[in-house]
């Protein structure tokens, strides 16, 4: 099965986009897209693993290009009233939204879509609150094993971890970290985290490089509350990405509950706005449950977004929603694929089990 993928993305999808075919396809519902900002001048990606969400100023223009040409790019407002059925949408809708709140959609994406005349529905986290920046959790433990000795060594009686890891070792044994700390509520995390740093034998510094005023830091650093209030008086709509952006599956239910709900009363309060939207932190099968489904419909939210099988003619259950997640390595016609709801389509023909066989 792997050399499908190379096929689809070099041969099948080139020749449908070109063909005038994806664009042509109908179905009811709209696209929904899911972007994680955009790679900073001066910013040299560092693993694909890590940076794989970012897309380059270029590759934001062109896709924005060809949505406005040939798809109708949609207000988060009128999302909303299509949610609360009070709207219909014309036909190849399609909302943008972006995740995480890191600092480069302020400095790098906003001009862009500012430029286009376009809105996004942005969605945050509580860290974005407060008036120090931070980075998320998960990314400053995956530089902190970027910067650790080959050989790893890990004791964390509290959440059951002992391990030793090396080379490619070290990528399983962060996914279990991700989820075991997720167990914990935030202030707990950051402990652990912290506990994890020392016996990594990192100093207290390690991360300085991350935080400066350069690439580094708007690619690392999560937006501070006046840079928040600066994206929602541009225009663009806010939504929540919980708290502190755990794996909420494996969140005990009042760590969960609290991540959905606070996170949505929060952000209502500092920026005086309702704030009707959810996207599930990392929003896959393995993150999101029937729970958080109903947590995020008991908590206010009038719908909430998955992260996973987007495009047109999807289904839209309004605390499922689907996305389409864009990723730095998809050339335009695979975009197009996806938004288009053809390669859906496809996988949901050809690749029941699983999402990960082709792209
Ligand atoms: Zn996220």
């Amino acid at each position: 099965m792997k050399l499908v993928s190379p096929f689809l993305k070099y041969v099948v999808y080139p020749y449908l986009a070109g063909s005038g075919y994806l664009r042509r396809r109908r179905g009811a519902g709209p696209a929904i897209v899911t972007y994680h900002g955009v790679l900073p001048p001066g910013y040299e990606p560092m693993d694909p693993a890590l940076d794989g969400s970012l897309v380059t100023p270029e590759a934001l223009r062109q896709q924005l290009r060809l949505l406005k040409a040939h798809y109708q790019l949609i207000a988060p407002a009128q999302f909303l009233q299509w949610c609360e059925a009070k709207q219909d949408l014309p036909p190849r809708s399609v909302l943008l939204t972006c995740d995480d709140g890191l600092q480069n959609t302020l400095t790098d994406m906003l001009p862009i879509l500012l430029e286009a005349g376009v809105t996004c529905l942005f969605f945050v986290t509580g860290a974005s609150l407060s008036d120090t920046p931070s980075m998320l959790w998960y990314e400053e433990l995956y530089l902190m094993f970027l910067a650790a000795p080959e050989t790893l060594s890990l004791e964390l009686s509290q959440i059951g971890v002992q391990a030793q890891a090396a080379g490619h070792e070290k990528r399983g044994l962060w996914v279990n970290l991700v989820k075991r700390l997720s167990q914990c509520d935030a202030a707990a995390r950051q402990a652990l985290v912290e506990q994890i740093r020392i016996q990594l034998r990192l100093p207290g510094d390690w991360s300085a490089p991350y935080r400066d005023a350069s690439g580094r830091g708007r690619r690392f650093l999560m937006l501070n509350l006046p840079e928040l209030q600066r994206l929602a008086a541009s225009g663009m709509s806010i939504g929540a990405h919980t708290l502190s952006h755990p794996m909420l599956s494996q969140a005990p239910p009042d760590v969960a509950w609290s991540e959905i709900s606070e996170s949505r009363r929060r952000l209502e309060q500092h920026l005086g706005e309702p704030v009707w939207a959810l996207a599930y932190p990392f929003g896959d099968a393995g993150s999101v449950t029937q729970r958080e489904l109903d947590m995020a419909a008991q908590a206010g939210f009038t719908c909430a977004f998955l992260n996973v099988d987007g495009g047109l003619g999807a289904e839209t259950p309004r605390f499922a929603l689907p996305r389409v997640h864009v990723t730095a390595d998809m050339a335009l016609p695979q975009f197009e694929a996806h938004v288009s709801g053809f390669y859906r389509a496809l996988r949901e023909r050809f690749w029941t089990n699983s999402s990960s066989e082709a792209s």
